[in-house]
């Protein structure tokens, strides 16, 4: 029989221990394949946990299951299983959603990525979801006419569940599982959003609904936040919130992730509001899980029931890393054999061939030199938009081409570069370089916004003091992918001068101008010079916090995805050449040298005389992380 949930005395009946499992930021990282350099791969994603996910639940009585967002995008499977328009009518569910049915997902939440398909395709991913999607902070925009917003997902969901209690009576137990985004999302995805969904801030509406949840049973708060730690001070629409959730809402357990990082671990120690040995953040339970499935999250509980619900009486938290060999058990064989169909078309898809390599290209160099990726990826998008224009009042302006890549090492790891030998170019090449579903976009800038945009870029690297050697040059708190580097133009970098910006994009009281001669076929940028500029919608909604850039009126807004521009590209012009042309240099500093990490990959390059020939690069051997340590003479 079924016990009350209220228990009477403070017996063992009224003691409970309640496990939460944890994923998060899965990326469509499902199983031992690596779509983008088309091998087997050690890392197994989901199907490495699933293992983990099945030990954990034959250990424990009472077990839930959560996943935090970020898992539809960043790898081909799931590019192609949302592009592909037969989904819709076909019986197969999404991949990932179709191995998060089998694990048995006892709720989830959305990530900012989930949002990068459009909202159709993200809807047609989820109806086949077995499990509720809960997510409080995004709703849908009123329709024409009318003021009242109305739902998009369920905010949140009441999972109603039948636990052991310590003396070993089943009871109910009623667990308030809140969602909740970043509301970054209304920047990144801007094109997807506008019009259609209203983003609210997370801490705000956390503390509107927690004590409706409570009103209506819960006997415990879980939040899944799509959220990294960030600063224990509130701001309204703040990227990372966890600690002000934490904090104002009266929750009970914090799931986290989006900043692809672990917790409990020793890089959060001394940080304000975070206590890593009681991996507590903002004064109660959290865990971050990693990244691509590395790991597995697990918070315990010990609840005691009482009358207004269960109280957290303590909590051990822990990370179980993903197994290096591949997974053994049931579940990850039905994973892996639910997929096969996908798998083989994403085989076909990756394998197929968009045009011909004449050299190598790769992207060991992109942040101290000309880089060949670039420079292609920065000409496709550029030819793009000056045919577009083409015919429309924009069609005099000189068109320049702002061009970042993901592809630079940083918290990817020494294998994230592209590295591509001479040869036939693929699909899987492409999509490597454009990993990002973005479209194109072009804005009109003026001389003085082109100077501000490059000097927001050139916070990618640290203060360098003329005559001192060997100091670290890039700052890793800034991803690559926030480096533009403007075709079109020739400049120069200053190091000895500290950057206007932080890496997030925040302006300094102090710094800068780190930018210098910057010209445009040899002539010396004015602040009143027009020119529209190339870029994407992440650049162009605001994405990186680049001055200025948010509030311009595009010229250009095309449907069509960067990928595709450059797939186009290749098939049109048939092969091509690696061009490592200065677009920048740094300003000369003699006596001065700085090191930076690349992967381990360049040291053929240099050897085979392939990499920048303007820089002197010097490799000085493997970190301990796996990269490649180059020293850089100035
Ligand atoms: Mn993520
Ligand atoms: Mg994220």
């Amino acid at each position: 029989m079924i016990h009350p949930r209220r228990p009477d005395g403070d017996d063992d009946s009224a003691w409970i221990e309640l496990r939460l499992l944890a994923t998060s930021d899965l990326h469509m990282h499902i199983h031992c394949y690596d779509y983008f350099r088309d091998r087997p791969s050690g890392k197994c994603g989901l199907s490495a946990l699933a293992d983990l996910i099945d030990q954990a639940r034959d250990e424990a009585p009472n077990v839930l299951l959560f996943d935090n967002g970020d898992f539809l995008q960043g790898s081909p499977l799931g590019d192609l299983a949302l592009a592909d328009p037969a989904l819709g009518d076909s019986p197969a569910p999404h991949p990932m959603i179709a191995a998060m049915n089998e694990l048995g997902y006892d709720a989830i939440t959305l990530g900012n990525h989930e949002f990068n398909f459009g909202i159709p395709a993200l809807e047609r991913a989820l109806a086949d979801a077995g499990f509720p999607v809960a997510l409080a902070n995004v709703q849908r925009a009123p329709e024409p006419g009318s003021e009242r917003t109305r739902p998009f997902l369920t905010p949140y969901v009441l999972l109603d569940r039948q636990v052991t209690d310590r003396s070993g009576r089943i009871r109910n137990l009623r667990i308030g599982v809140l969602g909740l985004v970043t509301p970054m999302i209304a920047v990144w995805d801007h094109a997807h959003l506008a019009g259609r969904l209203e983003v609210l801030d997370p801490v705000e509406t956390a503390r509107a609904l927690v004590p409706r949840m409570r009103a209506e049973g819960a006997d415990l708060v879980v939040a899944l936040h799509h959220s990294g730690v960030g600063n224990a001070e509130w701001t309204a629409g703040m990227e990372n919130a966890a600690i002000p959730l934490a904090r104002q809402c009266g929750i009970d357990v914090q799931i986290l992730g989006h900043s692809h990082q672990i917790f409990p671990a020793a890089d959060f120690d001394g940080q304000d509001g975070v206590d890593v040995p009681g991996g507590c953040i903002g004064g109660i339970p959290a865990v971050m899980p990693g990244s691509f499935g590395s790991h597995l999250g697990q918070i315990d509980l010990t609840l005691r029931l009482q009358a207004d619900g269960a109280q957290v009486m303590s909590a051990a938290v822990r990370l179980h890393p993903a197994p290096d060999a591949p997974p053994a058990g049931r579940t990850a064989g039905r994973i892996a054999s639910g997929m096969s169909g996908a798998h083989l078309r994403t085989l076909d898809h990756i394998r197929a061939q968009v045009g011909r390599a004449d050299t190598p290209f790769d992207s060991y160099f992109a942040l101290v030199a000309g880089d060949p990726t670039l420079s292609l990826m920065a000409e496709a998008q550029g030819n793009f938009v000056r045919q577009a224009l083409s015919g429309s009042r924009w069609k005099d302006w000189p068109v320049l081409s702002a061009m970042a890549t993901f592809l630079a090492g940083g918290r990817g790891g020494p294998e994230n570069f592209s590295d591509i030998p001479a040869g036939p170019l693929l699909m899987r090449h492409a999509t490597e370089m454009h990993r990002f579903p973005n479209a194109v976009r072009a804005l009109a800038v003026s001389g003085a916004g082109l100077a501000e945009w490059l000097e927001r870029s050139a916070a990618q690297f640290h203060q360098i003091a003329p005559g001192s050697r060997d100091r670290l040059l890039i700052d890793p708190a800034m991803p690559s992918y926030n480096f533009d580097v403007i075709y079109g133009l020739t400049y120069a970098i200053d190091l000895s001068v500290p950057p206007r910006f932080g890496p997030t994009g925040e302006r300094r009281s102090a710094g800068g101008p780190r930018i210098a001669d910057l010209r445009h076929q040899g002539r010396p940028v004015a602040p009143d010079d027009r020119f529209v500029v190339a870029t994407n919608s992440y650049r162009a909604c605001g994405g990186g916090g680049f001055p200025g850039l948010a509030g311009l009126e595009p010229v250009l807004t095309a449907p069509e995805l960067s990928c595709d521009i450059l797939i186009w590209h290749l098939r049109t012009v048939g092969s091509v050449r690696a061009d490592r042309s200065a677009v920048w240099r740094f300003v000369a500093m003699p006596g001065t040298s700085a090191l930076f990490d690349t992967g381990p990959g360049a040291a053929q390059i240099l050897s085979d005389h392939h990499g920048p020939e303007d820089r002197r690069i010097t490799p000085l051997g493997l970190t301990g992380a796996g990269f490649l340590r180059c020293r850089l003479d100035l």
